[in-house]
């Protein structure tokens, strides 16, 4: 899976598509990639990192946000 980059978060956001988005404050607990695998991986620091999709609809990104123990995660506006 590829990673999304800062400029595709902007051009799916110029599309009207709401893209998560973590934080620094993340602490690697992998809870999110375990609750939307499709959206969340971790990265070779073991961070969280969002993956590049056309939409991220329906894809337990609610769920990973209530479950994260860190609120790194949100919806980029
Ligand atoms: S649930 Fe939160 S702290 Fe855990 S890996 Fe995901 S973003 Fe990081």
């Amino acid at each position: 899976m590829t990673i999304i980059t800062e400029d595709q978060v902007k051009e799916l956001r110029g599309a009207g598509v709401a893209v998560p988005d973590v934080n620094e404050t993340c602490i690697g607990c992998s809870a999110c990639v375990a609750i939307a695998g499709e959206v969340f991986e971790l990265n070779d620091e073991g961070l969280s990192e969002v993956v590049l999709k056309d939409n991220y609809d329906n894809l337990d990104v609610d769920d990973a946000i209530m479950a994260c123990p860190v609120d790194a995660i949100s919806w980029t506006e």
